[in-house]
């Protein structure tokens, strides 16, 4: 009898679709199946992840994209509202160092995990920091609560969710109106330091001039909570997510790209794909927004024109270069960051004046320092990435030219050759950003977080002329980064719930 109640409620519930299977697509369809809604999952890709897919090629296992693991209170709270935890899923590590920034031959910066080791390492790059670094600390700290516990839960579509005496208050303090560079240059004089203070807001996609200081809330989660590693790879997350996403009852279909969102008199009906046509009775997009406004809605139903994208600042692309190494590659660290060229030169040729950059920063993360399950043995798993700005044309023949580049710095760095230790070699940039996932301009993780793309001024979370048609991911609230993405979904849910009923 329970049974067919059961039964009788689940096919009597409101049918959501949602529209890819990122972080955020499924937080959003994970967090409505549990409240009792029908939902299915319809993705272009055979599997999930988007941009945090994996690869497998001849003993190698590549994350495709996300490789930190920062903010796991996030990942904590996201498996707690259904009643599990992480390590329901996987084993987290903690990594120590968390990171090596190498400033130039033999500078090398190895950063330790924890405040008290890092302190010490301020104290001698910058004698006196000390106590600054943990003022600085101490008001990040504030920022974290406010920022990641309220702020970034409110699906700023009214600017009543921000009007309240406390929230107003807390705004003043949470320094929106400052600048990250002006902010952090009251701490600290020390070139490496700023650099090392700097470096977390570069995920933010945008630089630190044009960055709230209230993002120093990123120092904050990196430096206090840690920089960790799910063994297995980045990936595993996405296969826990997956299997509660199943265990509440989400319908997955792989391999089927939506081609249209069938809108009638205002409403979103149907959802068509290349293999059928789905009934809804609302909509969560999970795909780049751009994408979902320009291609799957009639001209009459896009929330927002051509020229308004044209005009935001997106985060950087990438090219990437994933390489299978036949050897073990001296000298590098789980995380590497190549901070010995001139960033403003290289922000510049990102943001200001778009183009392939001439001297570019670059990052090399080598989980198989860590893991020996994502290469063979006695070989090493290299994910190279030189972040680009989007929109640039590019060619085999650029790709080429930027590996050697880079290898060039990677071999002399590590004191020996790696290029004829090469035995799996792949890159990715722009064009595959776009053929995978639909990246307006080719874009590796959405919408810079400036102060004009922050909260009520980013792209919203609902369609104005769909009334159930909603938007999630990187490309609106709150913005890029893996836990933002699941925020994001979550919060639309929330939406979805409170407008929609059941
Ligand atoms: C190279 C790289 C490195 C990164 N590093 C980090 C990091 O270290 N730490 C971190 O926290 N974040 C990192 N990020 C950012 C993070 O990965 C993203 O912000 C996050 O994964 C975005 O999730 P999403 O769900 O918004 O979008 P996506 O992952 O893009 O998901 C959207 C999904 O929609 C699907 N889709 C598109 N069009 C259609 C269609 N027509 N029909 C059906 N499905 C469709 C796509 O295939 C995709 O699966 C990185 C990103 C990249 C690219």
């Amino acid at each position: 009898m329970e049974e067919q109640v059961r039964y009788f409620l689940f096919m009597t519930a409101k049918r959501v679709i949602v529209i890819g299977a990122g972080f955020a697509g499924l937080a959003a369809a994970t967090a409505l199946a549990d409240r009792g809604y029908r939902v299915t999952v319809l993705e272009k890709n055979e599997t999930p992840g988007g941009r945090a897919r994996v690869f497998n090629e001849n003993g190698f296992r590549f994350d495709m994209g996300p490789s930190w693991y920062w903010m796991p209170d996030v990942f904590e709270t996201y498996f707690a509202r259904f009643g599990r935890k992480p390590s329901d899923y996987y084993d987290l590590l903690r990594l120590d160092p968390s990171y090596a920034v190498i400033f130039g031959p033999d500078e090398v910066l190895t950063l330790p995990a924890g405040v008290e080791n890092l302190t010490a390492l301020f104290e001698q790059l910058e004698p006196g920091s000390g106590p600054r670094f943990r003022e600085f600390l101490d008001q990040a700290a504030y920022k974290y609560k406010v920022g990641i516990g309220n702020f970034v839960w409110k699906p700023s579509r009214r600017i009543s969710e921000f009007l309240s005496l406390k929230l107003l208050a807390d705004v003043a303090r949470l320094d929106v109106l400052q600048s990250f560079h002006h902010h952090v240059r009251k701490f600290f004089k020390e070139e490496k330091i700023l650099k090392l203070m700097e470096f977390p807001i570069l995920f933010l996609g945008a630089v630190p001039e044009n960055t709230p200081a209230m993002y120093s809330l990123m120092n904050y989660a990196e430096i206090t909570m840690g920089t960790w590693y799910p063994m297995g790879g980045m990936h595993e997350i996405v296969k826990g997510m997956v299997a509660l996403a199943e265990e509440k009852g989400v319908i997955f279909h792989f391999g089927e790209p939506v081609e249209r969102i069938e809108v009638e008199a205002g409403t979103a009906r149907r959802v068509r794909t290349t293999k059928g046509s789905y009934e809804a009775d609302a909509v969560v997009a999970g795909a780049d927004y751009h994408h979902v406004d320009d291609a799957l809605l009639e001209p009459a139903y896009r929330n927002y024109s051509e020229n308004y994208w044209d005009k935001r600042t997106l985060a950087p692309s990438s090219l990437l270069f994933y390489l299978g190494v036949n050897r073990r590659v001296d000298k590098l660290l789980h995380h590497n960051l190549f901070f010995d060229e001139d960033f403003r030169r290289h922000a510049h040729e990102i943001y200001t004046e778009p183009a392939w950059p001439e001297r570019p920063l670059f990052y090399v993360s080598a989980p198989s320092k860590t893991d020996p399950s994502v290469a063979p043995e006695g070989c090493e798993n290299l994910f190279l990435l030189i972040p680009v700005a989007p929109g640039l044309e590019e060619t085999e023949g650029i790709r080429e030219k930027y590996y050697n580049l880079i290898m060039d710095r990677l071999e002399r760095h590590v004191g020996h050759e790696i290029r004829s230790h090469v035995i799996l070699k792949r890159s990715y940039a722009h064009r595959e950003f776009i053929a995978d996932y639909h990246a307006y301009k080719g874009n590796a993780y959405g919408l810079a977080n400036t102060l004009r793309q922050t909260a009520l001024l980013k792209p919203s979370l609902k369609n104005r002329h769909v009334q159930n048609l909603y938007y999630t991911g990187q490309l609106t609230v709150p913005g890029p980064g893996v836990p933002p993405s699941l925020i994001s979904g979550l919060v639309v849910a929330g939406e979805v719930e409170k407008e929609m009923g059941f």
